[in-house]
């Protein structure tokens, strides 16, 4: 096995993440198996109990891991299924410390950071990164290990120690350790500045950490001098030196690293050059390329709770960007604030309710996501309405979707106050109701996590179709509340109609209004499996639908064809779908 440590200095927010995952596809393009752990410094066992407003959103892996928002990065990039296991936290390695000092396993010794905590986080490293990740049997190549943080913070101590422990025992020739840094310039003289970089690699230095390539930040590639000088102060060779410059979009970060041939660095440095390949990156250089160019936008109403932070419904942006692309179209989200919809901000702020409404009413798609806590849900119910009423295509996510049924109770059945009993638990008409098996008193990973699979009850349908007519689809959840059983025959009468069940058949999964030009309602997360040639099933028909194609889409059952892309002769058009509804394109180099 050999490991690539990815690590970050200077400033936070250079991107570790993304460097890291474009690693991981450039060796994977090289013809490598490549896995990838995340090591975040917090105490919290794991991402679930945090606030997407502080750290971003939480992502969800298959097997119910709440982790960090750079493991989706992974998965997007590689096309991987990782483990909550590839999410390592401080809080995890003390809890397994301490369970085990508590079982007795330290037979009376002092237990201490030092061997401790630092044997507790190598092993780890080294049982998580033999577990594959691509769905082929037997361990990885490379393990690309991403630690958080930048060096020097008091958090991450306990792991530059034990990973300056581990590189030094898996020994050179396995071990490669990649610092991303800052080259700012200042605007006065326009000079690259070489310093803060010198300064950090002097800092992962005494930690007892030697950086074998720098990857700069910085605005423009980095002038030849420049390299001399920062190969000089940092012992590193010039040709071991890449600039990270910024760049129209995140997938040409890979192309950036192959084009300054960082993995011949790399692989040099893991002594694994004969047995890598060129790098094959024609699908995704196609698939780069044709972003960049696309300019007929589609127009979708993001109704959230945190329209100030966009890391907190990543994963939605990736997966309604992967459908956009698929149907060549320029993605334009228009942010609306859940409240600022809601009659209380027409009396306190006209203005901003008028705008809100004027964003929602000039959008082609709504789109209301998952959440939690009852801020903004009248406006979500109020944009869910404009949609149903208005024949806007729409698509709503986990608590999306419930409220798109108590809007539904509301308006059609008449039942005034139907609400979840999430916000309010006295309501008569209780269509979202706590589920049976959740736990009142602890918060953390008691949701109903990860995979589960929905069943699809009627084979006419939009879903159905655009999952490629599956008969099951395997998504992710992360959710408290469900439909309530109990009130489903009423609202089916109605015309709301629940195409997806789970293999009970009394947890609803799927709603549609068949009447609608495309108003769809999933308990799942469907953003979580989406991938840059792999657009979600649910979000390329949001997208279709909001571009007028997806009439095309469905016939083909689920697939992106030239009719449905107005006139665009190249590209993704020509495609076709999987089982599962994926986007696959023969002869235009952008197979998967
Ligand atoms: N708050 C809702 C529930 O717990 C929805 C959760 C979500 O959107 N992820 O069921």
């Amino acid at each position: 096995m050999k490991y690539v440590l990815v690590t970050g200095g200077v400033v936070s927010g250079l991107g570790k993440g993304v460097t890291a995952s474009s690693i991981g596809l450039l060796l994977q393009a090289c013809g490598l198996r490549v896995t990838s752990i995340k090591i975040d410094p917090y105490l919290n066992t794991d991402a679930g109990t945090m606030s997407p407003f502080e750290h971003g959103e939480v992502f969800v892996l298959d097997d119910g891991g709440e982790v960090d928002l750079d493991l989706g990065n992974y998965e997007r990039f590689l096309d991987s299924t990782l483990t909550r296991d590839n999410n390592i936290t401080t809080g995890k390695i003390y809890q397994s410390v301490i369970d085990k000092e508590r079982k007795g396993d330290y037979l009376g010794r002092t237990v201490q950071v030092v061997p401790h905590i630092t044997d507790a986080i190598q092993d780890w490293i080294e049982r998580v990164a033999n577990v594959p990740v691509d769905g082929k049997e037997g361990p990885p190549d490379v393990c690309v290990i991403e630690l958080g943080g930048t060096i020097g913070d008091i958090e991450s101590m306990p792991f530059i120690e034990a990973l300056g422990q581990f590189s030094y025992k898996v020994g050179p020739g396995n071990f490669c350790l990649v610092h991303v840094s800052l080259v700012p310039v200042l605007s006065v003289v326009g000079e690259q500045k070489t310093k803060p970089t010198q300064h950090s690699v002097r800092g992962l230095r005494s930690l007892g950490l030697t950086p074998n390539i720098l990857a700069c930040r910085s605005t423009k590639a980095l002038e030849e001098n420049v390299k001399t000088k920062l190969s000089q102060f940092c012992h590193v060779p010039e040709v071991n030196i890449v600039t990270l410059y910024d760049v129209p979009n995140i997938w040409h970060v890979p192309l950036m690293l192959r084009d300054q041939k960082a993995h011949e660095a790399i692989l040099k440095e893991l002594n694994l050059l004969s047995n890598a390949v060129k790098p094959d990156l024609a699908e995704w250089t196609a698939r780069t390329k044709i972003y960049d160019t696309l300019h007929v936008p589609v127009r979708i109403a993001m109704v959230g709770k945190y329209t100030g932070l966009t890391d907190s419904y990543l994963s939605v942006l990736k997966a309604l960007l992967h459908a956009s692309v698929a149907c060549h179209k320029k993605l334009a989200i228009e942010w609306v604030a859940a409240s600022d919809l809601e009659e209380i901000t027409a009396q306190e702020t006209p203005d901003v309710h008028k705008a809100a409404w004027d964003l929602l009413k000039g959008a082609d798609g709504i789109l209301v996501p998952g959440g939690f806590g009852d801020r903004g849900v009248q406006g979500k119910i109020l944009a869910t309405k404009y949609a149903r009423e208005n024949q806007v295509p729409f698509l709503g996510i986990c608590l999306g979707m419930q409220l798109a049924v108590v809007e539904f109770a509301r308006s059609i059945l008449g039942f005034h106050d139907a609400n979840s009993t999430e916000f309010e638990p006295e309501t008569s008409s209780p269509c979202v109701i706590f589920m049976p098996e959740g736990s009142t008193t602890h918060m953390g990973g008691t949701m109903r996590l990860g995979s589960r699979r929905t069943y699809f009850q009627v084979a006419d349908c939009k879903s159905a179709k655009l999952y490629g007519n599956a008969k099951f689809v395997d998504e992710r959840h992360r959710h408290r509340y469900e439909v309530n059983p109990d009130m489903i025959s009423e609202i089916e009468k109605a015309g709301l109609s629940f195409v997806g069940k789970d293999e009970t058949g009394c947890r609803m999964e799927i709603v549609e209004l068949p009447s609608h030009p495309y108003f769809v309602g999933a308990q799942f997360h469907p953003e979580f499996k989406s991938r840059p040639g792999k657009p979600s099933a649910l979000f390329l028909g949001l997208i279709a639908a909001a571009s007028g194609c997806l009439e095309s889409v469905l016939q083909t059952g689920g697939k992106v064809n030239k009719v449905s892309i107005n006139g665009v002769a190249n590209g993704i058009a020509t495609g076709k779908v999987h089982q599962n509804g994926n986007v696959y394109s023969n002869g235009n180099g952008l197979h998967h």
